[in-house]
């Protein structure tokens, strides 16, 4: 099959001529404008279009693989997708880095000044949706068919800003300007239903029919997801709400009642108008789960309609379809592919939910009991009455299975019921997640065995071998050669050829490069490159960074006790000999988790204070960088030296900036945590700063009674840090937050205080010695390919979703 000759397609030029020919096009006939007059968004627009077109051919080359091929896919269902900007990554995935940059100077323009207009699509919070964002470009790159689906949010992760230090939250409007990265398909535009009520359908039992009392429309349109160094390219389909045609009240309108005449489209519209920004508590709210059924309800049929196209009845749906649900959000698939079978498509409810089962898998992300994804029934009936049912029959069947296995043990089946019986009645999703999948992972080590021995363990008696673990990775494209391009060089030249970018074990190599002087010493410049690029603060001081979400169990108030102990020395002993420190922190806070904002509050307090004292400031800063996003994360992490993972043990599932970090050659000072424990055993004991409790005795403290007086009593410096809070040493901001350590201190800061404080000691002793940081930072590079997010594809794909790859030919 000749692709191109069937329709026409015109494989795109490669030259530097080529591809001006091709800019200056898109200028001229999708931009509708000439050279003279282009604004810098023409140029912008023009070429993205250029690099997006050679994107496309390949897209097209790939779908027409995968037809021809009829493989079992992936989808992926995932609320968030943190894909970080586009620009970029589009033209390191296409090779047209050094055409464009070339082609650009016939419009008069640079790349750097054309990537600043490169907005970043902001459709998640932080982890959860960046890895989504790392997986899909793994599946790209690693040719597995994938589709990811998710939603098109008008307004993405809020905008930072500090205002007197405090966080302030503005709207990200981040297509206002139109996004020339995604293809609009309306053709494959689905019809959700919410509310109403369901009818019995004579001569079924199981069969129902469901009048909803609400349509809303979902519309489709995708962004291109390139494999790195391979011809594949998948894409991400992202819905977008809009009210129907009879959603518009004519006759209102002309009557004058204008915002009456909308108000349908406005609600249906709303729906997916913004992210909500919390990534760590469910706050129940009907328009989230709206969000939740959305997503699931158009994915599902396009879904089926992706399967139609090659396929006949349902015997091979299950064959050819896995669907991987990224955390609890998209959980609702479950009973909705069984609505779509039984209601829908007439099956019998047992062979629907044999397919069900084994077409889904499940992700867990959390630990946190606050952050498992519970809804009232009562909202549940209102919004999706018949799926409510559905999912009491899959309880119904579920609990006879148990009650067959383990009889007469009521508290196991309370325990296990998808439907929790507290003081309201509240549907559990991830329980309803476990029951309706084939597999169910934890996202590193000790996070899932947490999962099979706490959260989940009734589970885990039941079907011990549903339970896997697939440790997180991240992209070394995104978060090395795009990031790091000074590393990157030099890595390619240490390793002799930068195959390491598609099979990032090789970095292993680098090992016999950790203790060559002159390698050592190009090393080192780079970091310095890096920092002074940052612009954070003196290069040559300690770059101490914690990045990441502000949450109370990431600890950011025990960094903060170190910043403040550190204050109290050097003004006791200016004279000393004091190791300079930048320490850089990066977050966002949830809007209304006031806890964590009075945290952002202190850090700048404290900062403004130490910057105004000329005995501590030449030697300590704290800085904040406002607006955390991925690119932020791509400017700061080159610049690293000690990354700062450091959340109470048995809390953090597993984190990926602590891989981003460790690969970047930064030092790692952590608790036994999440992949921090796979990352220590990797770049080895020795080279990895360790403090504080494990999980099970953070437990312990925990269960036999925690006092946070008493450490604060017993340790003078600790006392002075709370007290110095207290007292109003830093403008009297951050009260709340000595409160809540003295008074009941949920993740133990102060139990590893003083644990965290000989360690950064430790820190201070390495970095005095250059020879030896350089060399940790080299081994941490060295032994941190396991990280890769192509490594976690190949777990999935091998044990989870058994799909093989598929590749693309350069000619079809
Ligand atoms: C990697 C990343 C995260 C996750 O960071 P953790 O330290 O694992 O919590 C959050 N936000 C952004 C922008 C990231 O790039």
């Amino acid at each position: 099959m000749d692709l191109r000759q069937g329709i026409g397609l015109r494989r795109l030029g490669t030259t530097a001529d080529e591809f001006q020919q091709d800019l200056l096009s898109s200028l001229y006939y999708r931009r509708g404008t000439t050279v003279e007059s282009a604004s810098p968004r023409d140029a912008y627009e023009a070429l993205a279009l250029t690099v997006r077109d050679r994107l496309a051919e390949r897209r097209a080359r790939t779908a027409a693989a995968h037809f021809a091929s009829n493989p079992r896919w992936v989808y992926y269902l995932s609320a968030e997708y943190l894909l970080g900007a586009q620009l970029e990554q589009n033209l390191l995935y296409s090779g047209t880095g050094e055409l464009a940059s070339q082609s650009l100077k016939v419009l008069g323009r640079t790349l750097e000044e054309i990537e600043d207009l490169d907005v970043e699509p902001g459709l998640g919070n932080g982890g959860l949706g960046r890895l989504a964002a790392c997986l899909v470009d793994a599946m790209a790159t690693r040719d597995i068919p994938a589709v990811g689906y998710g939603i098109r949010y008008d307004f993405g992760i809020f905008r930072q800003s500090l205002e007197g230090g405090a966080q302030a939250e503005r709207p990200d409007d981040w297509a206002f300007q139109g996004n020339p990265w995604e293809f609009p398909a309306p053709d494959d535009r689905q019809t959700v239903g919410f509310y109403g009520h369901t009818e019995p359908v004579p001569g079924s039992p199981t069969r129902k029919s469901w009048v909803p009392g609400e349509i809303v429309l979902g519309e489709p349109s995708h962004m291109l997801v390139p494999g790195y160094r391979t011809e594949t390219v998948n894409i991400v389909r992202l819905w977008r709400a809009r009210g129907s045609e009879a959603s518009f009240d004519l006759s209102r309108f002309s009557a004058g009642q204008y915002a009456e005449a909308v108000q349908e489209a406005v609600r249906a519209e709303n729906i997916s108008k913004v992210l909500y920004p919390d990534d760590s508590t469910e706050l129940g709210r009907e328009l989230r789960l709206k969000q939740q059924y959305f997503l699931v309800s158009c994915s599902l049929r396009d879904i089926i309609r992706r399967f139609r196209l090659r396929n006949e009845g349902w015997d091979d749906f299950a064959e050819k379809t896995v669907i991987q649900l990224n955390d609890t959000h998209p959980t609702i698939a479950i009973p909705e592919l069984m609505r779509l079978l039984v209601d829908e498509y007439g099956l019998d409810w047992d062979k629907a939910w044999s397919i069900t089962r084994s077409t889904f898998a499940y992700t867990c992300h959390t630990l946190l009991p606050e952050a498992l994804e519970t809804w009232p029934v009562p909202l549940f009936e209102r919004l999706l009455p018949r799926h409510l049912e559905i999912i009491y029959l899959i309880n119904m069947f579920f609990l006879r299975e148990v009650e067959a296995r383990f009889p007469g043990d009521s508290d196991r089946l309370r325990r296990m019921s998808i439907i929790g019986e507290g003081s309201e009645r509240r549907v559990r999703m991830a329980h309803l997640a476990v029951v309706g999948t084939e597999a169910v992972n934890g996202v590193a080590e000790l996070h899932s065995k947490l999962l099979r021995e706490t959260v989940l363990q009734d589970f885990a008696d039941l079907w011990p071998a549903k339970f896997q673990n697939v440790t997180n990775g991240v992209s070394p494209r995104r978060f090395m050669k795009l990031a790091n391009p000074r590393l990157s060089d030099l890595i390619t030249e240490g390793l002799g050829d930068d195959g390491w970018l598609n099979d990032l074990d090789r970095l292993a190599g680098l090992e016999r490069l950790a203790g060559d002087a002159s390698f050592m010493e190009r090393w080192r410049a780079v970091k310095r490159a890096n920092k002074v690029d940052l612009a954070a603060g003196d290069p040559d001081s300690l770059t101490d960074v914690m990045i990441k979400r502000f949450h109370e169990y990431k600890r950011q108030q025990l960094k903060l006790l170190h910043v403040i102990t550190m204050y109290h020395r050097i003004r006791a002993n200016p004279a000393g000999d004091w190791v300079p420190r930048t320490v850089l922190f990066a977050g966002k806070a949830a809007p209304a988790y006031h806890a964590a904002k009075n945290i952002i509050r202190l850090i700048n307090a404290v900062g403004a204070t130490i910057a105004a004292d000329p005995v501590v400031a030449p030697h300590l800063r704290v800085v904040f960088a406002e607006n955390y996003n991925v690119t932020l994360a791509e400017r700061i992490i080159p610049a690293a030296d000690l990354s700062e993972q450091i959340s109470l043990a048995g809390k953090e599932a597993s984190g990926t900036g602590n891989m981003k970090l460790a690969l970047n050659g930064a030092i790692t000072i952590g608790t036994l945590d999440g992949a921090n424990i796979e990352i220590r055993a990797r770049v080895g004991e020795e080279n990895f700063f360790l403090f504080g409790l494990d999980a099970f005795q953070a437990a312990e403290v925990q269960i036999s009674g925690y006092h946070p007086r008493e450490h604060y009593d017993r340790d003078a410096e600790l006392k002075a840090a709370i007290d110095a809070i207290t007292a109003g040493t830093f403008g009297g901001v951050g009260r709340e937050v000595a409160d809540s350590l003295l008074g009941w201190d949920e993740y133990l800061t102060l139990a590893d205080y003083r644990s965290y404080l000989d360690c950064q000691e430790e820190v201070e002793r390495a970095w005095r010695d250059p020879e030896r940081w350089t060399r940790l930072s080299i081994l941490n590079t060295a032994h941190s390919g396991f990280f890769s997010a192509d490594r976690t594809i190949a777990d999935y794909a091998a044990r989870i979703w058994r799909v093989a790859p598929v590749p693309v030919p350069k000619d079809i």
